[in-house]
Parts: C-alpha cells; sequence; structure tokens
C-alpha cells in the first residue's frame, strides 16, 4: 500500500519516493510509489498531476493496492524519485473543496438542506442539494459560508474510530467502515473526507454560485471559489459590457432590453409575414398573366429572384389558389430551394414532381400531392426548369 502524504501533510508539494511497481493503466505505463503525495481521483476531486524526477505525471489513480501514477515514460522498480506536484492545479482544487464544504454546511445549518452529491469539474464545480433553494435563502447561505471565508477559520484534519465518529456531529453518515478522517472547519463543519483542503479558510478568497438548475426533486448549484469566482466574475464583466455598449443601456436595464427586443422582432416578423402574403398574391397575378396552358391548366414554372423557401411556398399557395393551376418555383441562389403545387381540382401528383426533381438534381424534401417543397438542389437553373416543365406537361 502507498503512504498516502497528502492525509496528514495537504501543503506537501514535494517529496521523494522510491518506484515499487512498474505497471500499465489503460495501454499507458504507470508506476506505484513507496509514498505519494499525488491525489488520486475520489470524493469528487480531480487527480493531481506534475512530475516524478524527469517524466511528467498525467493521472492518479486509486488503485486496489494503492495509488498508480500514470507517467509520460517508464520507471523502473526500485528508482528514487522526486515528486513535485503541479500547485497551481492542486491549490485551486483545495480552493473549491474546501469551499464546497463551507457552502455544503451553510445551506445544512441555516436551511437543514442536505447536500447529496458533489462534482468539481474543469471549470466550475456542482453540489446537488436535497430541495430546492429561493433566491432569498441562496443568498444568505452564499452570505454565511463568505463570512466563514473571511473569518478565516481554521480548517484541520484528525483520524478517528467508527465508535469514535459515532459520537460526533457529522454533516453527512460517513459513507465508509474503518478509520474515518475527519475535516474540520472551527466550530462550523466536521466531515468525513479524504480530499486536499486548504489550511484556513481564507485561502479560498470568495465562494460564487453562479448558476441554479431543477434536479432530481432538489436542485443543483454551480459553484466557484477563489481564482475561479475572480475569473468567472472578469467573463461576466466583459458580457455586460459588450452588452450594454450594444443596446445603449445600462447593465440592471439589459433583461427589460432584450425583452422588449424579442417582442419587436415578433412583431416584425408577423408584419413581415403579411406583407409577404400580400406580395405574393401580386406576385402570382403576374406569373398567371403570361402562363402557357396545357390541356386547360395553365403551367407556371420559373426561378424567382429574391425570395426565400418561406416565400416561394407564399407565391405557390396564392398560384394554386386559383382553378386549374400547376406550379413548379426555384429560388435563384444554389443550392436551389423548390416549391411545386398545383390547384384542388387539378390531376397533377405536386409531390411526384418534386420527387423525380430531387431524383435528377439532388436534395431532400417531401410534401403532398397538393404542396411540396425541397432544398439543396443542384444544376443549371434553366435546365431545371425545362425538366419541371416537361413533368408537368406529361401529367406528372
Ligand atoms: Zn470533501
Amino acid at each position: 500500500m502507498t503512504d498516502r502524504i497528502y492525509y496528514t501533510e495537504p501543503s506537501c508539494r514535494s517529496f521523494d519516493a522510491t518506484v515499487t511497481h512498474a505497471v500499465e493503466h489503460d495501454g499507458r505505463p504507470a508506476v506505484m510509489l513507496d509514498r505519494t503525495a499525488f491525489y488520486p481521483t475520489s470524493g469528487g476531486q480531480p487527480f493531481d498531476t506534475g512530475r516524478l524526477g524527469r517524466v511528467d505525471v498525467v493521472e492518479a489513480i486509486d488503485g486496489r493496492d494503492g495509488i498508480v501514477h500514470v507517467v509520460s515514460a517508464p520507471l523502473q522498480p526500485g528508482t528514487g524519485v522526486r515528486g513535485e506536484i503541479n500547485w497551481i492545479r492542486r491549490f485551486d482544487h483545495m480552493q473549491q473543496h474546501t469551499g464546497q464544504h463551507v457552502l455544503s454546511a451553510a445551506f445544512d445549518r441555516l436551511l437543514e438542506n442536505r447536500t447529496m452529491s458533489f462534482h468539481m469539474g474543469a471549470d466550475a464545480s456542482t453540489i446537488d442539494l436535497a430541495r430546492e433553494v429561493s433566491v432569498v435563502d441562496l443568498d444568505r447561505c452564499l452570505d454565511e459560508a463568505n463570512r466563514i471565508v473571511w473569518e478565516d477559520r481554521e480548517v484541520s484534519v484528525r483520524f478517528v474510530s467508527p465508535e469514535e465518529a459515532s459520537r460526533l456531529p457529522l454533516r453527512k453518515e460517513p459513507g465508509r467502515d474503518g478509520t474515518l478522517r475527519l475535516v474540520e472547519v472551527s466550530d462550523f463543519d466536521l466531515s468525513a473526507c479524504g480530499g486536499t483542503h486548504v489550511s484556513r479558510t481564507g485561502a479560498i478568497g470568495m465562494v460564487v454560485v453562479t448558476g441554479t438548475e431543477r434536479f432530481r426533486g432538489g436542485c443543483r448549484l454551480t459553484f466557484v471559489c477563489g481564482a475561479r469566482a475572480s475569473r468567472a466574475f472578469r467573463v461576466y464583466r466583459d458580457v455586460v459590457a459588450g452588452s450594454v455598449r450594444v443596446l445603449s443601456v445600462l447593465p440592471h436595464e439589459l433583461p427589460g432590453a432584450i425583452e422588449r427586443m424579442q417582442l419587436e422582432a415578433k412583431q416584425s416578423r408577423k408584419t413581415l409575414g403579411r406583407l409577404q402574403e400580400t406580395l405574393a398574391g401580386h406576385e402570382a397575378l403576374r406569373l398567371l398573366a403570361d402562363a402557357s396552358s396545357v390541356d386547360g391548366v395553365r403551367i407556371v414554372v420559373h426561378v424567382i429572384d429574391g425570395w426565400d423557401a418561406a416565400g416561394l411556398k407564399a407565391i405557390a399557395t396564392a398560384l394554386t389558389a386559383h382553378d386549374n393551376v400547376a406550379a413548379a418555383l426555384f429560388s435563384s441562389a444554389e443550392p436551389l430551394a423548390a416549391v411545386t403545387a398545383r390547384s384542388q381540382r387539378v390531376e397533377i401528383d405536386a409531390n411526384r414532381v418534386l420527387r423525380a426533381l430531387l431524383e435528377r438534381f439532388g436534395g431532400r424534401g417531401g410534401g403532398k400531392p397538393d404542396l411540396a417543397q425541397g432544398a439543396g438542389l443542384t444544376g443549371d437553373p434553366q435546365q431545371i426548369v425545362a425538366t419541371a416543365r416537361a413533368l408537368f406537361t406529361r401529367g406528372g
């Protein structure tokens, strides 16, 4: 078994050790040491990285027989190595993990709202609370957590037997047997935990919740501590500054301004739809004026400039509102959009015409015998028009 230095000396950044085993992990070289300060992924906290002599430690795993260090190059058993922890990464993890204990304890003490699980991500971490939390209560608990941070309370580690633990006011039932490692935030929280923690709460800097969502009957809080809180603030600052500049409003006016814009856009879309319909009616009349008739059916086949797929459909609908019309309309920009349609009593299958066109010129689409839409046709527009005309003349 590996002697875990981080259990008793979480601030240890470098150490001397001997390679006891050379192994493999998922096809990568790995070693086990007699002692290590490398923290392996567990309890929601990700693994440490760093160096063992001249090789990189890229991952640390809590294996059955000890800690497996995945390394960039093999090391022989018996080799003496100096281990160096990537301290920027580890200290960040310590800030987040102790921050989580303080935050969870605040919810526990003020609202009796228990933390069901904890996950530390690369950018942000989450805790899942048993019940939902109001905005007012969320802020109350955050204020309490930050009060504990700024009081710079001591964070200590000790080991107890299960009997001793059963007499202590642990925040959560320990999930394992045997000797327990307890992490205590002075006069605030006592939890069984194997993770690494800062030695005083002041090092957490600040706890900030960046988002909440409903989750399994309770809620999931996304939070950041320390340097991550500072980075998150900068991101929000830039987003807000950029938005208020574009919209010429004050930060607190942003939500209202966006709502107004959404409403205006919705109204504009409605107006545009009505205008397009009117215009499509006029366009249909213009096209009908010089349509050729085949067996009493007026055939309208055209490439229409400056209309999108919805516009083509509006013109086709306006055309076939008249009696005895069959139409195939195409956009002018490649890849082409296509609409085929026919009036109610005309014996042509517009969908079959469209499918024949798609077969020949590519693209996707479909519809019903009276109206079908396609997109992504490629080829010479004049040839597509000629083909459509021929298909109509043959009766679809
Ligand atoms: Zn913990």
